[in-house]
């Protein structure tokens, strides 16, 4: 069985993963960086397979190299792989945050020797929704970290980290996936045609696990039809003086419904960031398909205030998850919107 060869698109970080146990120089903690869905989890579950697998296997890997990997057989793989190891510890966000309860949880379970495991994994997924009270208690266990025990930690970016986690921790990065790459595993995976398949891909920002989610979901036809209304929606904002009353009928259609509208928001931060990106590096936008569109655009309007733009973005997204109130949250961000 191709453990690692099943995570598509991270060969680099399951290199260094790889030659940190063949080395054995496998540090405390380590820090896995990348958008959501891109594979940090399933790569953490992995290498928690490669550390206690009693029956290591060479197979020739994507490059033809023979690479380690767990076998997926032994007692030790099967039992992380069904989330029944006890030594294999997932701590995940209880709805927006990780919290004290949680880390505290944890450091009663570390004060313990391991049941079984050669070396015991605590994987920490998403540790950006850590809380200061939660994030300041885990460092206390990286600081004077139980012995035989590794901690992955997942987050989208560094900086999203307390300043003294990150300095304990060794970080590996996660490539996002590409538009093209998306859009074959769309086709070929997904029996997706190819221009609706680019717009998923195009939506997804780099992760495969939104693309997918997107092009399974009964909105799906919404979405594409959406896109049009979406982006006239942004560049309007951006580019004229829309009326107020333009405005709150907006507000009020983008907030229809939770899931309608973080989808909604996807397609206007990827077509922002493709105004940003096409200043720089025009082979890189996502929105291939409006790419004159996104060339007059960006030619015309300067960088900070698309930048604004996104971060009004961002700060609508958080609010959402934390359960705002959706109107208000959608008014808000569009009024930023139309002052960019
Ligand atoms: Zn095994």
């Amino acid at each position: 069985m191709h453990v690692f060869e099943n995570i598509l698109n991270q060969n680099r970080p399951i290199r260094l993963l790889t030659t940190l146990f063949n080395n054995k120089t496998i540090p405390h903690a380590l820090l896995f960086t990348g958008v959501k869905g891109v594979g940090k989890k399933r790569c953490s579950i992995a290498f928690a397979m490669l550390c206690n697998c009693t029956d290591l296997r060479f197979l020739s890997g994507i490059d033809d190299e023979p690479r380690i990997n767990p076998c997926g057989h032994c007692s030790s793989c099967k039992k992380i792989k069904s989330g029944n190891h006890p030594d294999i510890i997932i701590i995940e966000p209880s709805g927006t945050y990780i919290r004290i309860d949680q880390i505290r949880n944890l450091c009663r379970l570390l004060a313990l020797k391991p049941h079984e495991a050669h070396l015991r994994v605590v994987i920490i997924s998403d540790a950006q929704a850590l809380t200061t009270e939660a994030g300041n208690a885990l460092l206390k266990e990286l600081e004077e970290p139980p012995s035989g025990t590794l901690f992955i930690l997942t987050a989208p970016q560094k900086s999203d980290l307390l300043p003294t986690v990150l300095s304990r921790s060794q970080v590996i990065g996660f490539n996002p996936f590409s538009l093209n790459d998306l859009v074959s595993i769309l086709k070929s995976g997904h029996g997706a045609n190819h221009n609706d398949a680019l717009i998923m891909a195009a939506m997804a920002g780099g992760s495969l696990s939104t693309a997918t989610t997107m092009w399974k979901s009964k909105n799906r036809i919404d979405f594409i039809r959406q896109r049009k209304w979406l982006i006239n929606f942004v560049n309007t904002c951006i580019m004229s003086e829309p009326s107020p009353d333009m405005l709150f009928a907006s507000a009020l259609r983008l907030a229809k419904n939770k899931e309608f509208f973080l989808d909604s928001l996807k397609v206007i931060k990827s077509w922002l960031r493709d105004l940003v990106i096409y200043k720089y590096s025009p082979e890189k936008i996502f929105n291939k398909d409006m790419t004159d569109e996104i060339k007059e655009i960006s030619e015309n309007i300067a960088e900070e205030p698309l930048l604004c733009g996104i971060k009004a973005v961002d700060n609508a997204q958080k609010k959402i998850l934390a359960n705002s109130a959706l109107r208000l949250t959608a008014e808000i961000m569009i009024i930023k919107l139309a002052r960019v």
